[in-house]
């Protein structure tokens, strides 16, 4: 080789073509191009469309952002979702994107177990005080209420023991009080709940779950009404750098394109193992929002209709060591705390989301040594049959 050889030939351009991809292309590029600084100016000012540094934004992002929009029904003029490296990051955008030294938050004491960390053990050291209410409890969430109230944060369905929240509590109390009503979407979905359309004014996701589908992939979404509080949510996420992976972005839009067939099967699926559960001698008790014998079940079906989700619980009399001889007679049902995957997967509340509670306070939330929790994915019903009457049938064998 010469010296006067090229040792880095200049990155070509993609090639001009009439015919545009069916499928969508990926952008991994950080940073953007432009002709020079006034364009970079017109960009920043709103009057071009462009990017500029993918931690602020990129392609792959938007897209993904505009098809979740579409199914939650993000409010015309808001601006959109935006999409987050994580569900937390999401979380973490919302509640530090909102939220100023000298504000109060009341939330539902059976959130996602990292948001609660979140509430109870960052925000105090910022100056926001906290009070966590039980959502079931109407009352509570006006109870809760104080002048300086800015936020107020509800799941509609909790985790692992599926109560259903006062959503109409929550809403008349931040209708009353003017704090904004914050939606984590995650475990109902927009086949189950639209919350834009009951009063929410953010929603937001860990894409993680079951939108993306396929356990491959850490994303969060999150949309509010105002385009102000969007702004903010988005210079949270661009500080913060909860930023979403290109690629990640992809395999998401992938993942959505069967979000409702898979959701409306899982669901199928989890209705039926909820009576299976229910039938077989061995078990102590089941928990499925669908059921008559769950102790919300009126409201679900008045929030819900008949969208009961994908998500069921239940409880083995024999405690820890009964959760394991179902495990260990069960191996092809994977063992690991997530949700929303097409498989079936199973997860221990006490020995990991739960971990952090005393016994007594999983006691009191009823989540036993003997409690686990199903997310139920879209394998054929018999062989999901087969097997939790095998592994009820084992557990209860010692
Ligand atoms: C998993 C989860 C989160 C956090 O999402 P990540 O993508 O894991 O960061 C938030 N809320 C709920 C309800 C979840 O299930």
């Amino acid at each position: 080789m010469t010296d006067d050889a090229p040792r880095l030939p200049r990155r070509a351009s993609p090639p001009a073509t009439q015919a545009r991809p069916v499928a969508s292309p990926i952008w991994p590029s950080v940073v953007w191009a432009v002709e020079d600084a006034d364009a970079l100016d017109a960009q920043y000012e709103g009057r071009a469309r462009g990017f500029a540094y993918s931690r602020e934004g990129h392609p792959n992002g938007e897209m993904l952002a505009r098809q979740i929009d579409v199914l939650e029904g993000a409010p015309e003029g808001s601006g959109g979702g935006l999409v987050f490296g994580s569900g937390m990051g999401a979380v973490s955008a919302v509640l530090f994107g909102l939220l100023k030294a000298g504000d109060h938050v009341v939330a539902s004491a059976q959130l996602y177990g990292r948001s609660l960390r979140l509430l109870t053990q960052d925000l105090p050291r910022f100056g926001v005080a906290v009070t966590l209410v039980d959502p079931t409890d109407g009352a509570a969430w006006r109870d809760a209420l104080r002048p300086e109230t800015r936020l107020i944060m509800a799941e509609v369905v909790s985790n692992p023991t599926l109560r259903v929240a006062d959503m109409g509590a929550a809403r008349a109390a931040a209708e009353q009080s003017g704090a904004r009503l914050v939606v984590d979407n995650t475990f109902t979905t927009p086949r189950a709940w639209r919350p834009f359309e009951h009063g929410a004014d953010i929603v937001l996701h860990s894409v993680t779950k079951i939108l993306a589908g396929h356990s491959d992939v850490t994303l969060g979404w999150a949309a509010a009404r105002d385009p102000e509080d969007r702004e903010a949510l988005a210079a949270a996420q661009a500080s913060l750098g909860a930023t979403a992976s290109p690629y990640e972005c992809w395999l998401a839009e992938r993942g959505l394109a069967t979000f409702a067939l898979r959701y409306d099967r899982a669901e199928a699926n989890a209705a039926a193992l909820a009576d299976l559960l229910a039938g077989l001698r061995g078990v102590e008790a089941v928990l499925y929002p669908g059921r008559p014998d769950h102790p919300d079940h009126a409201r679900a079906a008045d929030l819900l209709g008949d969208r009961f989700g994908t998500m069921v619980s239940f409880r083995l009399p024999g405690g820890r060591a009964a959760v394991n001889r179902f495990l260990h007679a069960a191996p092809e049902l994977p063992f690991a705390p997530s949700l929303g995957d097409v498989q079936t997967l199973l997860s221990h509340p006490p020995s990991s989301s739960h971990r952090g509670l005393t016994a007594e306070g999983r006691e009191a939330l009823g989540i036993t040594e003997g409690f686990l929790r199903v997310s139920v994915g879209i394998e054929d019903f018999e062989t999901l049959a087969e097997s939790f009457t095998r592994a009820v049938a084992a557990a209860s064998r010692p």
